[in-house]
């Protein structure tokens, strides 16, 4: 049935269904596909705001073998996507350090309307999810679901057995379930389309760091890439001025690229979004459940939104109630959300400590197959126990604290407590946020 149509014919009615979806978003979308794979009747209802605005475009593999496993295939329906074998690191002043993804497995590349565009193209072929667009949700509860048209002031109210709540960061369903708390402003992206051709490593996501933020590019198509700059929260003026914004990245990043950028603002303004951290801390109760943006959220620096978002899908899918689901996905959900939390903030801050585990991370993933292996099977979202993340972190912290023990002799002494208090800062700060988990 087409879209169209079931929009015609569900206005002013009553429906039922045996799971509502508030959000067509990705992580509604796959949520659909794995609801309706049981055989259940999926109805999904979206406001379809801003389809085209910055968010998640690099799908780990994790990301792109839920997608596949459920039908969705970018090259058969003919989507402009990139493949990506991992990241290769900038650090400022020394040479790149490659992070590819464990056993080759690839990531995806594409931007975001397309990506939505196949879901909701392989949501339309299963007779079993019907798609309600333009209606948005004013009100849930436990088997219910209001929603009304602006346009035509048309209201339809869905009763259904499950209610799902994948309406992203201001989700009205965590409102409703009364959760308290919203997503707290960390910094602003700005997205620039540019040639593919002047990105040093075309296969990867190119991350280039010492800046006043990091900035991000990888390939969404062919021939085009995205850059994504971070902007710290106190220089939002870079986005109202974003020659200067460029100009005050030049220096990390290879001419091509900034000019590249420069070129593209000739004829188009940078895509703003706003970067906010939610703790991933409730998922629901009763029928009603979250998922995705919807739970939290955090910086999107490490890219693991989308993967983590399809994860709680199809696990909610698999669940018969939404304890167990939480229960599967608290922790499982903790570890990615820590790792973004804690890289951004390692690779932004300027304090001794700070400075001291950041060449110690560079050592480790220069020098050990092991430690870059364990990286990316946790960036990767394949590796969610906190026992792996905890002993990460710690031989972080131990490689560290032996190089200011070797440096000892060499730098002054108020250097080196400087850095020691920084590390224990950032080991208090681990502990704290794995036993608070
Ligand atoms: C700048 C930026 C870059 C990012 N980059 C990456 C990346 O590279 N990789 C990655 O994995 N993640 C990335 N993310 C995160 C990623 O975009 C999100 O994790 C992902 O979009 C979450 O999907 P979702 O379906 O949960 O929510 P959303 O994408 O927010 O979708 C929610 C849907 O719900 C609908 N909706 C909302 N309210 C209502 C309502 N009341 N009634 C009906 N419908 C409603 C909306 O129209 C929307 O379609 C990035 C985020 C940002 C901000």
């Amino acid at each position: 049935m087409s879209l169209l149509t079931q929009d015609a014919r569900s206005v002013g009615r009553q429906l039922t269904a045996d799971v509502a979806i508030v959000g067509a978003g990705p992580v509604g979308c796959v949520a659909a596909l794995a609801w309706a794979r049981r055989g259940v009747r999926v109805c999904v209802i979206d406001a379809g705001c801003a389809p085209t605005r910055l968010a998640g475009e690099w799908l780990h593999p994790t990301g792109a073998s839920v997608l596949s496993h459920l039908g969705v295939d970018l090259t058969k329906q003919g989507v402009p996507h990139a493949c990506g074998r991992g990241f290769a690191i900038f650090p400022a002043g020394s040479t790149p350090i490659v992070l590819s993804y464990v056993g080759g497995e690839l990531g995806v590349g594409c931007q975001h309307h397309w990506l939505v565009q196949a879901l909701h193209a392989t949501m339309a072929q299963i007779p079993n999810i019907h798609v309600i667009h333009g209606y948005r949700v004013v009100d849930v509860g436990p088997g219910k679901v209001v929603a009304v048209c602006a346009r035509r002031a048309h209201s339809v109210t869905l009763r259904s057995d499950w209610v799902v709540g994948a309406d992203g960061r201001q989700s009205v369903v965590r409102q409703k379930l009364g959760y308290a708390g919203n997503g707290r402003p960390v910094s602003y992206m700005a997205g620039f389309l540019i040639p593919a051709a002047v990105l040093p490593y075309p296969e990867h996501g190119n991350v280039f760091l010492g800046g006043p933020g990091p900035v991000l590019a990888f390939r969404v198509n062919a021939t085009q890439a995205r850059v994504c700059f971070d902007v710290p929260a106190d220089r939002v003026m870079w986005i109202r001025h974003p020659h200067e914004l460029v100009r005050a990245y030049r220096s990390i990043l290879p001419g091509p690229i900034a000019d590249a950028c420069q070129k593209a603002l000739e004829t188009d303004a940078p895509a703003v979004a706003a970067n906010q951290l939610l703790r991933r801390r409730y998922y629901g109760r009763g029928k009603m459940a979250l998922i995705g943006d919807a739970v939290g959220h955090c910086h999107p620096l490490c890219a693991v939104g989308m993967s983590v978002g399809f994860l709680d899908a199809v696990t909610l899918a698999e669940s018969a109630t939404v304890e167990e689901f939480a229960a599967k996905r608290y922790f499982a959900g903790r570890v990615p959300e820590l790792l973004s939390m804690g890289l951004y903030d390692l690779f932004v801050s300027s304090d001794p400590g700070s400075v001291e585990l950041r060449q110690a991370v560079y050592q480790l993933w220069r020098t050990s197959a092991a430690a870059r292996h364990d990286t990316m099977r946790l960036l990767a979202v394949r590796e969610t126990r906190r026992l792996a993340l905890g002993i990460t972190f710690a031989r972080l912290l131990s490689a560290a604290s032996r190089q200011i023990v070797r440096e000892l002799l060499t730098r002054s002494w108020s250097r080196s407590l400087a850095a020691v208090c920084g590390l224990g800062r950032w080991g208090g700060w681990f502990a704290r946020e794995m036993i608070v988990a």
